[in-house]
């Protein structure tokens, strides 16, 4: 790496540029880069540093560990703070921030972005990688959103309809059941599965590749594909089911007096699955 750099006060998340590629990386292996407050806060404070050099052309998300994210620290999850009545108000307002607006604004950096992917990526893991432009995954890699099993229709981002085709998406929201890499790339969901030990080394290649390229008309392309989408109401769309989710942290809280049901036992059969053994 030509230089390496800590971003200030950030634990979570380690910052690199190697020549016009910057690599931002999840460093929580110990819990499967979960993700608390304080991780997404760093996570989007690298993503801005890398939009903003000039000196970067591509970007690459990827994460130290086993596992890619084993999604949002349900333990370390700080949407409450201490002694505040836990409100759908603050719900919304916590998730609109840096659930749905990170998420949006990652992918509207107008640059292009890789993420490469191992091991778990569940619920709240699909909202780092699908914002990427491309997404490499290692053969090992599995990706999920199991929080039907809380009561909620599916994560804050809904790029599952996009991603996989509506009866795809269907099928791994009503069972949970996570999605192997090479499913995902005959979706189209991922760009191509590479063997574990080649991840990075794939990655890197190919963000050197595109690199090359101008950087303008990296910018146009992008531009072109994303405003297709929006065009075709992928913008209103995720804004829509955001409020669909919303209504999912109304309903736990008015039966359980607490943001998400996680009474059932599917639930916990999946993660069991699913959930990574820590490094
Ligand atoms: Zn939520």
């Amino acid at each position: 790496m030509e230089t390496t750099e800590r971003l200030p006060s950030s634990d979570f998340v380690l910052y690199e540029r190697d020549d016009r590629v910057a690599v931002i990386t999840l460093n929580r292996p110990d819990v499967a880069n979960a993700q608390n407050m304080e991780l997404l806060d760093q996570l989007d404070a690298a993503w801005t540093r890398a939009a903003s050099d000039d000196e970067v052309r591509v970007i690459i998300l990827q994460a130290n560990g086993k596992h890619f994210s084993s999604g949002h620290d349900l333990k370390g999850t700080s949407i409450a703070r201490d002694g505040e009545k836990l409100t759908l108000a603050r719900v919304y307002e916590a998730e609109a921030r840096r659930y749905l607006g990170y998420s949006l604004s990652w992918r509207n950096v107008p640059k292009p972005s890789i993420a490469a992917v191992q091991g778990v990526c569940i619920a709240g893991g699909l909202l780092l990688c699908w914002p990427c432009d491309l997404i490499i995954a290692a053969d090992n890699a599995r990706f999920s959103d199991p929080v039907v099993h809380m009561g909620i229709g599916g994560v804050e981002y809904h790029g599952h309809t996009w991603e996989w085709g509506p009866r795809k998406a269907k099928e791994m929201l009503f069972t949970g059941r996570s999605m192997t890499a090479l499913e995902a790339e005959r979706l189209g969901m991922v760009n191509r599965v590479v063997p574990l030990q080649d991840l990075r080394t794939e990655t890197m290649a190919l963000a050197r590749e595109i690199a090359e390229m101008h950087p303008f008309a990296l910018r146009q392309a992008k531009r072109a594909v994303n405003q297709t989408l929006d065009v075709q109401g992928f913008y209103a769309a995720i804004q829509a089911v955001f409020d669909i989710h919303q209504t999912g942290h109304g309903h736990a809280l008015s039966e359980a007096g607490y943001p998400v049901l996680m009474r059932l036992e599917g639930m916990k059969q999946q993660l069991k699955a699913d959930r990574p053994t820590p490094d």
